[in-house]
């Protein structure tokens, strides 16, 4: 096919499948961009992506080293500025596993930043999860072919394939993974003060884990929060929700207009942060409640599930009713085992 031909051809191909990006990238304020992560079958993270004078910041790194190499492209094409500083906002895998991506493409120096806790954390539970992954893949895999023998559409075929393509690479890469550690560390805040802004990263409380940071732009009202607060139904199998709240509480009174999370869209408002607050209160009280009644697990799981469903259900993503199950466990658990 000559030149031509291919150049008209390619006008005419549908977005999507001109560019493999792995993310949308839209600005937030002047050089300051959300990298928005497309769903895939290992999630991604969302990213930030600040520039500071020369040299640019990038706040999380996904699930693996390729979807950060995918962002480092992306991102070559906004700046020829080198990636100096990454934030890891928590150590949870879809966060941190793609840090040796930064370091590999700028040896000259790229300091990775996160809380003490965390970057404990990802030694102590993100390194032994890397081992175990290794070796629980290859079922999962084995699960998604079982899946496509039954699969009864075209559509279905092709979405799981997709599926066991990206499992297999996933797998592939945990196997040559090179867990990349944060580098540099704080306890309560790290404060980047450049001619062009200042930015300011910061642990408020225990929230979503015992390390998450939220990093604030004050002069462009810029809030990236990782997963202390997102678009998604929240996770809480490493928190600490009654500290969540106090947390929450305390970031939303910093002054920003604009909030990049880790997973979800760009949001404009604090409306959220309500929604998380209010949620959580009503998890831990009503699952308290069912406690008190004598409730066991499996019962407190069903009636504050329930409930939680009927009032809350349109104000999250359509997995809340999934995902809300686990939140009454973590919730039980912390009632009944609290000290
Ligand atoms: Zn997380």
């Amino acid at each position: 096919m000559n030149g031509v031909l291919l150049a008209i051809l390619f006008l005419f191909l549908p977005a999507s499948s001109v560019a493999d990006d792995l993310f949308d990238i839209k600005p937030v304020a002047d050089g300051v961009y959300a990298a928005i992560a497309k769903p895939t079958y290992k999630v991604n993270c969302n990213a930030a992506i600040i520039f500071l004078d020369d040299v640019v910041l990038v706040v999380d790194t996904h699930s693996k080293p390729s979807a950060a190499r995918a962002l480092i492209e992306q991102i070559k094409k906004l700046t020829p500025k080198p990636v100096k500083f990454v934030v890891n906002t928590h150590f949870h895998w879809d966060h941190y596993q793609g840090n040796e991506a930064y370091p590999s493409s700028w040896p000259a120096g790229v300091e990775i930043i996160s809380s003490e806790a965390t970057r404990t954390s990802i030694e102590q539970r993100g390194i032994p999860r890397v081992k175990h992954e290794i070796l629980t893949m290859p079922a999962e895999i084995e699960q998604l072919r079982a899946d496509l023998h039954k699969a009864s559409t075209p559509e279905q075929r092709a979405s799981i394939q997709k599926d066991i393509s990206e499992a297999e690479g996933y797998l592939a890469e945990l196997k040559s993974m090179q867990i990349t550690l944060p580098t540099m560390t704080f306890d309560h805040s790290l404060i980047l003060h450049r001619k062009s802004r200042t930015v300011e990263i910061l642990w408020l409380g225990r929230a979503h884990t015992d390390g998450d940071v939220f990093v604030f732009l004050p002069k462009e009202k810029v809030l990236v929060t990782g997963d202390a607060l997102h678009g998604w139904t929240p996770y809480m199998g490493d928190s600490y929700p009654y500290d969540w709240i106090k947390t929450l509480d305390v970031a939303e009174k910093l002054d920003f207009d604009y909030v990049i999370a880790g997973h979800g869209d760009v949001m404009r408002d604090k409306q959220k942060f309500e929604l998380w607050k209010q949620y959580f209160g009503d998890l831990l009280e009503q699952t308290a409640a069912a406690y008190a009644d004598g409730a066991t697990l499996d019962q407190a799981k069903k009636r504050v599930s329930d409930y939680l469903i009927s009032k809350y259900a349109d104000r999250f993503d359509p997995n809340f009713p999934k995902s809300v199950g686990s939140n009454v466990v973590k919730a039980y658990q912390v009632t009944a085992f609290a000290p």
